[in-house]
């Protein structure tokens, strides 16, 4: 008989019909039940076995960890757990596992051990919920803009340009950097490289976006972005993925509109469509909650925090109202925040984020119009002279998780916002080219989807939602 998902089997009538289950052993406690996993869903399937008439040498190979092909027929439960059960009539070992070496055992493994055997961890239940999740939200990214007529542009991994002039770019280069050529005064002759001159892995797909954009109205990239930047915290990866629309005719106003949409979209979708692994991971944080302080205990579950954010309309307000809110707010007893003392013009530090969110407006807070001098080159200028058009989403948990803005569709504002910054004109001919051939109102925005997946999976680190992390002394595999 053909193959089934456990998924799938667990949803189907106990009818005494034949069928066929592949997956690896969870427990085989007291050689009473199999239960079988194959990462479709965290149930797993109980496999009845008949001990009289299986052999011993068999049973001896039916370990935690092992991987079985079952045939059997599909009976009504006899445990509590789940309506249906296998009666095993042919029990196949298909990989070995042996008992006293496999790092998983049938406990609770900290997330800490876990990192450490990262290519074993897909085979619990709380990353195979975890990846479930990231993985229906991704689908939701593509469903939302193709409904939308957005149109999927691949924007290079290798480019000529550090976008932001930030320093944080990986350099590519096929040269023997042992021994590199060398121009007359020294330096490494990148002319003899590969492509003629220095690469780097890209930080952002948004310059050739726009290129997309000028010609195509609406699209998105979404792909993986590299930067060599401090990433040993919770919440920065030297490589992670991002979605990035970019649309033309868009103002800021349609900006945040959409990306609120894009947001409750793809979160109504996991709900939806991962009610389980979602459920599973309220629960998990519902139980590690408990052994906190009281103050330190989360107001609302998982599944409520994320219907909130789906009810709610998120708070919009420029940084200068941002800037007077935390003025006189006092974070604890003990100190204000140091903005009294800097004042206006400086950038927001995560703490002050989450306060605005957590504390202040309980929920999503949109920011705009930030001062120029802490924003990119490429930020529509406001007619106060002082501000850009940008916004950054702010997510409870999380802090930034949306960064955008319109962008400065005005040739002579741009190349003079250039000159201040010291962005090398000759180098992004090619975006300049954009302005002086039909360039138009238009804006985008970076989602940083590690950071929406933590946000719909409560976990705390973002190295536990991207499948293989990239941080600083860390490539293993
Ligand atoms: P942050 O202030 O958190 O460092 P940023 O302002 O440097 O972020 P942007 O250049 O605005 O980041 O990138 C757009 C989005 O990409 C961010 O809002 C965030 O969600 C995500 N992001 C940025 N850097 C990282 C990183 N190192 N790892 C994971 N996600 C990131
Ligand atoms: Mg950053
Ligand atoms: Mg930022
Ligand atoms: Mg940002």
């Amino acid at each position: 008989s053909q193959r089934i998902k456990i998924k799938a089997l667990l949803q189907t009538e106990p009818a005494g019909q034949e069928v066929n289950v592949k997956g690896w052993v969870r427990t085989f406690r007291n050689n009473q039940f199999i239960a079988l996993n194959d990462g479709s869903t965290n149930s797993n399937i109980q496999i009845v076995v008949d001990f009289q008439n299986t052999d011993e040498a068999l049973l001896k190979r039916i370990t935690t960890g092992a991987a079985l092909s079952v045939t059997g027929t599909l009976v009504a439960s006899l445990g509590k757990g789940q309506a249906v059960d296998i009666k095993a009539t042919t029990i196949e070992v298909l990989g070995d596992s042996d008992p006293e070496k496999y790092p998983l055992q049938p406990k609770k493994h900290s997330l800490e051990f876990l990192r450490e055997i990262a290519h074993l961890r897909f085979r619990t239940n709380t990353f195979g919920a975890i990846f479930r999740v990231r993985n229906s939200l991704s689908f939701a990214v593509h469903t939302f803009f193709q409904e939308r007529g957005f149109v999927y542009l691949h924007t290079p991994v290798i480019t000529a340009s550090d976008a932001e002039g930030a320093g944080e770019a990986f350099k590519v280069t096929n040269l023997d950097l042992n021994n590199p050529p060398r121009t007359e005064s020294g330096e490494i002759d990148f002319k003899q490289d590969f492509f003629g001159r220095a690469t780097n892995l890209t930080v952002s797909g948004q310059l050739e976006g726009e290129l997309g954009a000028m010609a195509l109205s609406d699209i998105y990239t979404f792909g993986p972005t590299f930067r060599a930047e401090n990433s040993n915290t919770t919440r920065h990866l030297a490589e992670f993925w991002m979605i990035e629309p970019e649309m033309a005719f868009y103002d800021l106003a349609d900006n945040m509109d959409l990306a609120e949409a894009l947001l409750k979209y793809v979160i109504s979708y996991a709900l939806e469509h991962n009610r389980e692994d979602i459920e599973f991971l309220t629960q998990r944080l519902t139980e590690e909650d408990k052994s906190k302080p009281q103050q330190e205990r989360q107001e609302m579950t998982l599944l409520e925090k994320l219907q909130f954010c789906l009810d709610n309309d998120f708070e919009r307000l420029t940084y200068t109202q941002a800037i007077d809110i935390l003025k006189d707010s006092t974070p604890n007893k003990k100190k204000k925040f140091q903005y009294l003392i800097e004042g206006w013009g400086a950038d927001l530090q995560s703490e002050h984020e989450r306060y605005l969110v957590e504390k202040h407006f309980k929920k999503p807070v949109i920011l705009t119009d930030y001062p120029k001098e802490i924003k990119s080159f490429y930020m529509r200028q406001n007619d106060d002279g002082k501000t850009v058009a940008a916004m950054d989403i702010l997510f409870p948990g999380i802090g930034e998780i949306v960064g955008g803005s319109q962008r400065e569709e005005r040739l002579e504002r741009l190349e003079q916002r250039m000159d201040e910054m010291g962005i090398p004109k000759d180098e992004l001919w090619w975006y300049l080219d954009t302005r002086r051939f039909g360039g138009c109102p238009h804006a985008g925005f970076g989602l940083g989807f590690e950071r929406l997946v933590l946000f719909v999976t409560g976990m705390g680190n973002i190295r536990d939602v991207i499948p293989f992390p990239r941080f600083p002394k860390n490539a293993e595999f």
